[in-house]
């Protein structure tokens, strides 16, 4: 179980954010220090499908003062659709955590073969070895071949290497069969943590589309909703809002409300760590777990 005090709920929370345990550019320590300095007292580590950043985290946090919460942010689909959906306060040790994590990297082994093989049918030998030396540790994805085409001098920078050839529509664009959301939440629950549904509003889903999504989220087992996830305007963020009130009084299904920047990388200041705020009148997802502390 996690020992946050109640320091931790002193300044600003961010339970979303990633570091070179998946696409994140910073170490974990790197992370932590740079939350600090943004004003976060609590600080939950998301990785995708990894947890593999969080022993460093804990350090970091410890030194410095920031709680660290136990997270990951797991890939999933809901139908066809890949959603994803975030575990807080989870036991990284359990083995049903274990055998989800080991699944996916299973299934991004086989997505970034499948990328190089295509890249190199295109003329780009080497593509799996150097992409596999950019991402060391890292569990290998898109980002590792656009930074390897850069540095073989095959594109100008990565937004070309997406625009080329691993964005929407293009070879690298490599489609997984992920496990299903209701496994997803059954998996975060098993490991003692609550599933938030990350970022709703960037799933491309109409307004019943979404509420069909929050809907059978809440049905499985869903506890939360990122109210806000990086950058969201304000008038997103109040029909969001609306919409979970909504669910929780027709289905019953009540929705904490989380939040996180998705912060991956300094330049990117419109998610920067600690930069989101909940509204008022909202269930924060924290109250979850201070309940059931006592
Ligand atoms: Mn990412
Ligand atoms: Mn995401
Ligand atoms: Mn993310």
């Amino acid at each position: 179980m996690h020992t946050l005090n109640d320091a931790a709920y002193s300044g600003r929370i961010d339970l979303h954010c990633h570091s070179t345990a998946s696409d994140g550019i910073l170490s974990p320590a790197q992370l932590v220090s740079r939350a600090k300095s943004q004003g976060v007292t609590l600080l939950a580590l998301t990785d995708h499908d990894t947890v593999a950043g969080l022993a460093e985290a804990r350090l970091t946090g410890r030194d410095l003062g920031v709680g660290i919460l136990p997270g990951i942010e797991f890939s999933t689909r809901w139908g066809k659709h890949p959603v994803h959906v975030v575990g807080l306060n989870i036991d990284t040790g359990a083995p049903a955590l274990q055998r989800a994590i080991e699944l996916r990297g299973r299934l991004r082994r086989q997505r970034a073969e499948e990328i190089a093989g295509r890249l190199e049918k295109r003329g780009f030998a080497g593509a799996l070895e150097g992409a596999r030396a950019l991402a060391g540790d890292s569990v290998l994805g898109r980002p590792h071949f656009a930074r390897w085409l850069v540095q073989a001098g095959h594109v100008e920078d990565s937004a070309q290497a997406f625009k080329r050839y691993l964005g929407a529509g293009k070879a690298g664009d490599v489609k997984v069969d992920w496990p299903p959301l209701e496994d997803t939440v059954a998996t975060i629950r098993a490991a003692g943590g609550q599933a938030v549904l990350a970022h709703p509003l960037k799933y491309g889903l109409t307004r019943t589309r979404l509420r069909g999504l929050l809907s059978a989220f809440a049905a499985c087992g869903g506890r939360a909703v990122e109210l806000l996830c990086g950058r969201q305007n304000p008038v997103q963020t109040r029909d969001l809002q609306r919409l979970v009130a909504s669910l929780a009084e027709e289905d019953g299904a009540p929705l904490y409300a989380s939040l996180g920047s998705d912060f991956h990388q300094p330049e990117q200041p419109w998610r920067e760590l600690g930069s989101v705020h909940l509204p008022a009148g909202v269930e924060p997802v924290w109250k979850l777990w201070q309940t059931s502390r006592q």
